[in-house]
């Protein structure tokens, strides 16, 4: 039966609780328009992945407030081309980036504040501004100002259907649950939309299905833990893609780093990640090594280890280190198994001990005499070892000897709406004239693979905040065209 709504058709529905949202939902208030925002969860929930957080990569010329030395246009974008493999929209790629540099006058009105990285933060201080409070203090910030700015807010609202006519929004069906239990329908109209709803991380048979069955006759999406929301269930993707709306990107492509085991099904956050890896070796469950552990910087190999985990029978992996790595990274929340000896420990994490004393005995022997650094690509790589461990390569024999188990953690994936510099949703090529997306769920339109830390949160405040601007501009029938000009008024005013 659906819930009668007594309150008036806002100007702009955006549908999401996350930064793109809530950026989208700032501007088109900015713009003059009535704005209601649709989060999905409960208000102690709110804010999607956004809440989980640190920073965001901007570019700049010379030192910045929180930010030193330069990181200019071109180092960005040549950055964004190398993980991505050329998978990305050069255009809409600068434009993000063009954004970065002036965003965060704008961002500091609406409450938000930064603060210098964080020691042991992968090297960040010259490419990344840190929020103070992370991203939980940036989401309540937005909510905030959006409140007292007139933002009508329901959470708990899922929207379940887009109505259409043709390409143009009508209607978000949502379904409201209540405090009893039950839910209760109700049909939004508003002049126009913006979907900022996330990817679809958190729904985990689409996972299952995009997976598929492994050569061991295993689901490895059965196995993965989602770092951050729950929500995310691409609800709103699987139902536009039904009709008719362009889509981008590959369903198992994701952003997926190697956590924690132990870590919850949901929302473990940062703090779940392991970051010993190039510090040791890393055994399958055949006591196997599988990878180059020391192949590259940990900051630019941490997020393919989620996937080649994921490749492993079981989807599990074990990250052996001895003594001589303690101190040299940032300790996870729960301790590692430790024993004296390797026999102890393997017999602990219930591994073949005869095959782990081959493994490390084959790895130590391989190990050439360098000069350990670990702040350079030193020359310290085994020989005559397959897989080679290429830098930072030390024998494992120095008790205790500390193990940690890993499973693939999936940060978001790059599924979404194909767009253009106007964030339109397409349909058949042609954008829809009132409704916008912005944020995860058209990240993949920047990032056809590959990621670098803290341009998720750089995408969804370029995107949304055009979003937002767009969506006013089409409900009160002004001009989009003027939308980048409005932007650089607002940050030029907020400076
Ligand atoms: C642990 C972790 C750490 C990260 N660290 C960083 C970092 O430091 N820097 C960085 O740039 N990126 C980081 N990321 C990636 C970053 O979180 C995302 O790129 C970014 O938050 C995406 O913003 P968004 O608004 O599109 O999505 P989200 O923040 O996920 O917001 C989506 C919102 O939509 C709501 N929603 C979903 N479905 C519906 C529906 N049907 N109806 C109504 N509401 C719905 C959700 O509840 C949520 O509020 C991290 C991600 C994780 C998981």
């Amino acid at each position: 039966m659906p819930l009668r709504s007594d309150r008036a058709a806002p100007d702009v529905l955006v549908i999401g609780g996350g930064n793109a949202a809530l950026c989208a939902a700032l501007m088109a208030l900015e713009s003059g328009a009535t704005v209601r925002l649709i989060e999905v969860a409960p208000r102690e929930w709110r804010g999607g992945n956004s809440m989980h957080t640190r920073n965001l990569r901007c570019m700049h010329d010379a030192p910045q407030d929180v930010l030193v030395e330069a990181y200019p246009e071109e180092e960005f974008w040549q950055d964004l081309l190398r993980v991505t493999g050329g998978q990305t929209n050069e255009a809409l790629a600068r434009l993000v980036i063009r954004a970065s540099s002036t965003c965060r006058p704008w961002m500091r009105r609406h409450g938000v504040r930064f603060q210098p990285s964080l020691s042991g933060a992968l090297h960040t201080a010259r490419t990344n501004a840190f929020f103070m409070g992370g991203g939980k203090a940036l989401v309540n910030a937005y909510f905030r100002s959006a409140e007292a700015l007139g933002a009508q807010i329901d959470y708990n609202a899922e929207a379940v259907r887009i109505e259409l006519d043709g390409d143009r929004f009508v209607a978000a069906h949502v379904r409201h649950s209540l405090p009893d239990g039950s839910a209760q329908e109700e049909r939004i109209t508003a002049t126009s939309c913006v979907l900022a709803c996330g990817g679809f991380e958190s729904n985990r048979d689409w996972l299952r299905e995009a997976w598929g069955v492994n050569d061991y006759g295993e689901h490895p999406a059965d196995n993965f833990l989602i770092r951050g929301t729950r929500f995310n269930t691409g609800t709103i993707i699987a139902n536009l893609r039904d009709q008719g709306a362009d889509l981008i990107g590959d369903p198992t492509q994701a952003h997926m780093v190697a956590i924690d085991a132990r870590a919850p099904l949901y929302d473990g956050g940062i703090c779940t990640r392991i970051d010993a890896v190039s510090l040791g070796i890393v055994v399958n469950r055949h006591t196997r090594r599988f990878y180059d552990e020391g192949e590259d910087f940990w900051p630019k190999r941490y997020a393919i280890w989620g996937r080649l985990v994921a490749l492993q029978p079981g989807q599990i992996a074990w990250c052996v280190i001895d003594s001589k790595a303690i101190g040299r990274f940032m300790p996870p929340v729960f301790p590692g198994v430790r024993d004296q000896t390797l026999a102890g420990l393997a017999n602990q994490l219930g591994l073949d001990a005869d095959q782990m004393l081959r493994t490390i005995d084959e790895f130590n022997r391989g190990c050439r005499p360098g000069r350990f650094d670990h702040t350079v690509l030193d020359d310290c790589s085994t020989e005559g070892v397959t897989p080679a461990k290429t830098h930072w390569a030390r024998p494992i024999d120095t008790p205790p000897f500390f193990a940690y188990a890993v499973r693939p953690g999936v940060t978001f994936t790059y599924l979404g709406f194909r767009t253009d510099d106007s964030t339109a949703v397409h349909f058949a090529g042609r954008p829809s004239p009132n409704l916008f997306a912005a944020g995860e769920l058209m990240s993949g339109n920047v990032l056809g693979k590959g990621y670098t830390a803290g341009v998720g949160m750089t995408i969804g405040t370029a995107f949304g905040r055009i979003a937002g601007t767009r969506a006013a501009a089409a409900a009160l029938g002004r001009d989009g065209a003027d939308t980048l000009k409005i932007i650089e008024e607002r940050d030029r005013a907020a400076v």
